[in-house]
């Protein structure tokens, strides 16, 4: 058995990652350009404060866009429900592992979806492989992220010392 992470958004529980961390082109799916790493203008905390009105207002890249779950794993594995809100500091690093999880959580959901028809039994161990191989990378790609930031800390440290 598999152990999968959760991949379904769950923006209560994010530090809205995408609101912040993505870059805004205006045109058919946004009504206005916004750079990554700066937070879109309608977020207030971590909220959308047109959430109910985002197709009317040009927005409906934000109505499909999904994180296939990868939002609220950096948020409360890698930084324990913490925020660039209170710390600006965390902002870069967070950015970097949303987009670094972000791929892996969608090859998952596609594999995971993938296994719910019948498959030829090459095309099904195959399946299981790759399955099998994303969710160690999953596992890992957070621990080694937490890790570099422990070197560099010290590094920056030992300069300064
Ligand atoms: S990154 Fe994902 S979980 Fe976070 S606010 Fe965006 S869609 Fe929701
Ligand atoms: S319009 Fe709302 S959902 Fe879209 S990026 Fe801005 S805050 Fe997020």
């Amino acid at each position: 058995m598999i152990h999968l992470p959760e991949l379904t958004s769950d923006c209560a529980n994010c530090a809205a990652l995408c609101c912040v961390g993505l870059t805004l082109d205006k045109g058919a799916l946004f009504s206005f350009d916004k750079a990554a790493g700066t937070p879109c203008p309608n977020l207030r905390g971590h909220l959308c404060s047109c959430h109910e009105t985002l197709e009317e207002i040009g927005n409906r890249g934000c109505v499909l866009y999904d994180c296939a779950g990868a939002g609220q794993r950096v948020t409360q594995m890698r930084f324990n429900g913490e925020s660039w809100r209170d710390d600006p500091t965390l902002l870069p690093a967070m950015i970097r592992d949303f987009e670094q999880l972000k791929p892996l959580h969608e090859r998952m959901k596609q594999l995971r979806e993938a296994g719910q028809v019948p498959l030829p039994a090459d095309l099904e161990t195959e399946r299981q492989r790759l399955l099998s191989k994303c969710a160690r990378l999953w596992a890992d790609t957070p621990a080694l992220a937490a890790d570099y930031d422990r070197f560099l800390s010290a590094l920056a440290q030992h300069h300064t010392a």
